[in-house]
Parts: structure tokens; C-alpha cells; sequence
């Protein structure tokens, strides 16, 4: 077996030991809430909780897929809680978020995928802190994605995330469950509906990809009209996960970074720790500023 590639000096996180991230997951208990900086076992999860910045998993912590890079469980999930949408407002509100980050597992078993939940989340969050700005990062949808992207878009969210998590020539290992131009089509079909929606959406970097398919990635974004890119080292969960190929350079990364740029994003994070959650808002409200 070949043995795992030692973590650079530039992957390096803090032991989550603030009061702001003992505060939050508090919080997120007592609501019941799941979030993806735990289930995804997310390195930031200290200086994020911190900052009482946290991106809720709405739908349960129960996936249908099982993605080779995601720490998630996968199984078959509980049924949709409907107190959820308020719980999610009401974490919004004590915690004083000015931004949020929603997203969900995959629910392939149920018949819109999840889409209402999320509307149900957009609504609850609009009535109870009009103020905080709406990001959701949502699954594929599979072949339910035209009505249930109509229905989200019809509730207007200010960031419409959609992850293509790598290039197309890995999705067969890395997420078989997915397909790359139906992804994209997706991210499209945002911007189609409503073009007032800022779009988004991210890659990880470090799975075997090449540095050209890199470029086109960032081409069939554009030509999507993605407005926002995120792109972050991959780090292997368990070895039971895909293994890492390779540990991008920070320099690499800012030159990748460079390059977005030029093709027209109009937010790129790119760096080994950026998630497509990371530092979200603050991104946001300096583009709002501008
Ligand atoms: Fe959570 Fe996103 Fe921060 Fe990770 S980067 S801890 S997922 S908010
Ligand atoms: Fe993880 Fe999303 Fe894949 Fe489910 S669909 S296993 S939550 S990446």
C-alpha cells in the first residue's frame, strides 16, 4: 500500500478551544442543527466557531450518496423535520449573523430533492432576520433540478452555491453520483432564471487534477456566468476516503487565483484552507461595499 503524503507546514489549524466556539456548538445542539464544519470535519472549524461563523446542513446529517472526498454518513435519512426552518432563523438571529451559509446532503429519497426545505429556510430566515444576507450551497437535485432550482431561485436567495468539487475527468472516482456538464447546466439555469442572484461554486484541488483542466473548469464557470469561485486544498477524511494526490503549493494557489481573476470572476478565494464557506461573508459584504 502506498504510504500517505505527509501534510505540509502550510496545513496547519488551531485546536478549537474559544469560548465563541464552545458558544456556537451550544447553540447548534440546542437547536438540534447539523453542521457541515462538523460532519464534513472542516479544518477551520476552530477560527470559524470562533468568529461564530457556521455553515448549517439542513435535511438531516444523512446523505443518499456517498462522495469519495465527504466525510459525511451516508444511509438512509430521517424524515424532514419542519421546525428545522425556524431553528435555522432563529440561530441566524441569537448568533447576530450578518451572513449565512445553508446547505444540505443529498436526499435523492425525497420526491423535489429538498428544494421546499430550503425555500422554507429562505422564508423563515426573510421574516426573521431580514438583514442577513442568504448563501445556499445546494446538491445536484439529480433529475429533479429544473422545478427544484425554479422553486429555490423563486425565493430569492442572495448566493446561489453550487460546488463541481473537481475536474470532469475525476468524477468517476471522486463523485460518481454526479455529472459534471448537468452541475453546470445547473449553475446556468440560476443565472437564466434570475440574473440578479449572484452564482457560485468551487473546486478542490490536490486529487490528481491538471493544472490545464483547472483552466477549463474556470472556463465552463464563466461560460455558465459563475460569478464566485472557491478553490481549497483536498484533505483526506479517514483512509477510508480518496487519498490525496498532491499538496498544492500556496503559490500555486495564488497563481490559479490570478488567472480567475483574469477570466472574469468577480469573488475568488483560493488557498489550501478555503472552503466554499470560508470567510463567506466577509467576502460578500466587501463586494457589496465596492
Ligand atoms: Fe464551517 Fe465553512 Fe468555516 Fe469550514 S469553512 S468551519 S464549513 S463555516
Ligand atoms: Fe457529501 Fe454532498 Fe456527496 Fe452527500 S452528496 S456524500 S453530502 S459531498
Amino acid at each position: 500500500r502506498a504510504p500517505r503524503i505527509r501534510k505540509p507546514d502550510w496545513i496547519r489549524v488551531k485546536a478549537p478551544t474559544s469560548t465563541g466556539f464552545a458558544e456556537t456548538r451550544a447553540l447548534m445542539r440546542r437547536l438540534n442543527l447539523a453542521t457541515v464544519c462538523e460532519e464534513a470535519a472542516c479544518p477551520n472549524i476552530g477560527e470559524c466557531w470562533t468568529k461564530k461563523h457556521a455553515t448549517v446542513m439542513i435535511l438531516g446529517d444523512v446523505c443518499t450518496r456517498a462522495c469519495a472526498f465527504c466525510n459525511v454518513k451516508t444511509g438512509m435519512p430521517r424524515a424532514v423535520d419542519p421546525k428545522e426552518p425556524q431553528h435555522v432563523a432563529d440561530a441566524a438571529a441569537e448568533m447576530g449573523l450578518q451572513h449565512i451559509v445553508i446547505t444540505s446532503v443529498d436526499r435523492d429519497d425525497l420526491p423535489d430533492g429538498g428544494a421546499s426545505q430550503f425555500v422554507k429556510v429562505i422564508e423563515a430566515l426573510r421574516r426573521t432576520t431580514p438583514s442577513t444576507t442568504i448563501e445556499i450551497l445546494t446538491p445536484d437535485f439529480r433529475n429533479k433540478h429544473e422545478a427544484a432550482v425554479e422553486a429555490i431561485v423563486a425565493a430569492r436567495p442572495d448566493v446561489y452555491n453550487h460546488n463541481l468539487e473537481t475536474v470532469p475527468r475525476l468524477y468517476p472516482t471522486i463523485r460518481p453520483g454526479a455529472r459534471y456538464y448537468a452541475s453546470l447546466r445547473l449553475l446556468e439555469q440560476v443565472k437564466r432564471l434570475d440574473p440578479t442572484i449572484f452564482t457560485k461554486s468551487g473546486i478542490m484541488l490536490g486529487l490528481g487534477e491538471e493544472r490545464l483542466e483547472v483552466h477549463q473548469v474556470m472556463d465552463d464557470m464563466r461560460s455558465a456566468d459563475v460569478d464566485f469561485l472557491t478553490m481549497g486544498q483536498y484533505l483526506q477524511p479517514t483512509p477510508r476516503h480518496a487519498k490525496v494526490a498532491e499538496f498544492v503549493t500556496p503559490q500555486a494557489f495564488n497563481a490559479y487565483a490570478a488567472i480567475a481573476r483574469a477570466k472574469g470572476f468577480l469573488l475568488v478565494a483560493s488557498s489550501p484552507l478555503t472552503r466554499s464557506s470560508y470567510h463567506a461573508g466577509e467576502d460578500f459584504e466587501r463586494l457589496r461595499a465596492a
